[in-house]
């Protein structure tokens, strides 16, 4: 069948859930045998999320070909169990910069170029890119921001083109607000309808409506919808809160969007999606009873998105070992000797997070100590794992003043310095180590049991590595390197052995665990978790 595309806008705030409305729709559509996937436009001006402050943008995910991306392609992974790439994630400035190369080049042949049409062709080419291989039935492309940015501009008028030219193969669906007013106790329609209209001018009439709400909305609020824009009722459908994100694929089928989709797409389709495996996942969630505490130790804990991939892969596995995951952000800078027993003592078990930079590190540090001396189940992701390796270094092998060369460039003993071929690199944007690398694990070890295979394939992002002059005094006092790569020889893992459950990744697991295939390391740290906490009973 010829490939469909689907555009999802967003209209009268951020935040709403464009991603998950995204991956719903995907979920279901997979569901019923289609070839899907999944691609978000942003626009703004950088190339891509890298360089982006977690403050600014919440999370960077990575892709297995190396791509630093918007965080919303890890709901897409997780909803869809399906790699991303790099062709899944255009902003503004990777469009503005290949338009630039193109004119450089001479492409353009003496034109003047312009937003319309070279911007807009560059969009339109991007967006038919993942099509353009046969290898999908649907295309759905989710545009970041809020209709009526400036920003926004370039990219619904090449929406609206490709409407136009694609016919019958495209639809928009636009997710907007319904606020409840308390005082007066009424659903305000108002918001959408500025929004549809505004959309409207640009030359969108959008096919679908979803309306993200906290109240149920009324059949009568939403014929009203219906009628102010040009929309049928049975298209406007309600979003309201669920306890959590993976019952939406749920709610909008009960709402029939999938169907409605393929009706207007034309796309000829029997029976129902195949949801079994995905509603086994659900009925887990709603049966466990009993709560595993997990202490997350980082820098970013007032900022819900900042470890979004991590907190997901733990609420996986909670959830596939029938437990409810409580999890607790601790702040590595408020961490001391002198607190951490009280502040970690409750845990079952305790991740060290990802990070750059300085600020809270010493805390880690801490946290680890007390961790290993106490023989609590401990995970150290990217930063984490080089903080364990660092702390293993001063109280153990008695070399008080290791550090990494990221912290301090005239340690004496840089048990954790910069990579080799990172040395002559100077501009930070995308020359991190980047995407899925091959990893071999040594036999016996817990992470090889945990994975059930010695080969392995992970995502990384990072500069700094552990240092392999240091392995064999690492190796005699106890911390084993467990994983490295088999072409050159980098330690991907340490773990000591021993101990409950004490290992570190260079890579990041986070970013491929999926509600489908939860990662096996998060299961096998949540079980050793579980096995701690029942220890203390
Ligand atoms: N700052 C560390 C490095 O660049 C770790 C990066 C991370 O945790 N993602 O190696």
């Amino acid at each position: 069948m010829e490939t469909k595309y689907i555009f999802v806008t967003g209209g009268v705030v951020s935040s709403l859930g464009k991603g998950i409305i995204s991956s719903s729709l995907a979920r279901l559509l997979l569901s019923r045998g289609f070839r899907v996937t999944i691609q978000k436009f942003d626009p703004y001006i950088n190339i891509d999320p890298g360089t982006l402050n977690p403050y600014e943008h919440g999370e960077c995910y990575v892709t297995a070909d190396g791509h630093e991306a918007d965080l919303d392609l890890g709901h897409y992974e997780r909803f869809t169990n399906i790699h991303t790439s790099r062709a899944n994630n255009v902003t503004t400035g990777r469009i503005y910069q290949s338009v630039i190369d193109k004119e450089r080049r001479g492409d353009y042949l003496g034109k003047t170029v312009q937003i319309i049409p070279h911007i807009t062709d560059e969009i339109k080419r991007n967006v038919k890119l993942l099509g353009n291989t046969g290898k999908y039935d649907f295309v759905i492309t989710e545009i970041g921001g809020t209709v009526g940015d400036i920003e926004s501009l370039p990219f619904l008028e090449a929406v609206r083109q490709l409407r136009w030219e694609l016919g019958q193969n495209c639809l928009c669906v636009h997710l907007t607000y319904v606020p409840f007013i308390r005082a007066a106790k009424e659903l305000k329609t108002k918001p959408t309808q500025h929004s549809v209209k505004q959309l409207q001018e640009v030359g969108i009439q959008p096919d679908i409506l979803v309306l993200r709400t906290e109240q149920d909305i009324p059949m009568s609020v939403r014929k009203k919808v219906a009628l102010f824009c040009n929309v049928s009722p049975d298209a406007v459908i309600q979003s309201i809160d669920v306890p959590t994100i993976y019952e939406v694929p749920l709610t909008m089928h009960g709402q029939h969007l999938d169907e409605i989709v393929l009706k207007k797409t034309n796309t000829p389709y029997s029976g129902e999606p195949d949801l079994t495996r995905w509603n086994e996942f659900l009925a887990k969630i709603k049966h466990a009873s009993d709560y595993v505490k997990i202490g997350l130790v980082g820098k970013y804990v007032e900022l819900q998105d900042a470890y979004k991939s991590i907190n997901e892969s733990l609420f996986q596995a909670a959830t596939y070992n029938d437990h409810k995951l409580d999890l607790k952000y601790i702040s590595s800078e408020k961490l001391t000797d002198g607190n951490v027993a009280e502040m970690l003592g409750d845990m079952d078990g305790i991740i060290i997070a990802p990070g750059f930079g300085q600020r809270g590190i010493e805390g880690k540090f801490v946290a680890l100590k007390w961790c290993r001396e106490n023989d609590m189940p401990t995970f150290g992701i990217c930063l984490g794992m080089q903080c364990m390796v660092i702390e293993y270094a001063r109280n153990v092998l008695g070399l008080a003043e290791a550090n990494s060369t990221e912290m301090d460039t005239k340690t004496p003993y840089n048990v954790i310095d910069l990579m080799e071929e990172q040395k002559s690199i100077t501009s930070m944007g995308g020359t991190m180590r980047l995407g899925a690398y091959r990893c071999r694990l040594a036999s016996g070890s817990k992470v090889a049991k945990a994975y059930g295979t010695n080969e392995i394939m992970e995502r990384h992002r990072h500069r700094f590595e552990f240092n392999n002059e240091f392995r064999s005094q690492f190796e005699g006092a106890g911390m084993k390197c467990v994983g490295e790569n088999p072409e050159t020889h980098l330690v991907e893992v340490v773990e000591v052995p021993g101990k409950k459950w004490y290992i570190g990744t260079q890579y990041h697991p986070e970013y491929s665990s999926t509600v489908l295939h939860p990662h096996p390391l998060f299961m096998d740290f949540i079980r050793a978790a579980i096995a701690n906490r029942d220890s203390k009973k």
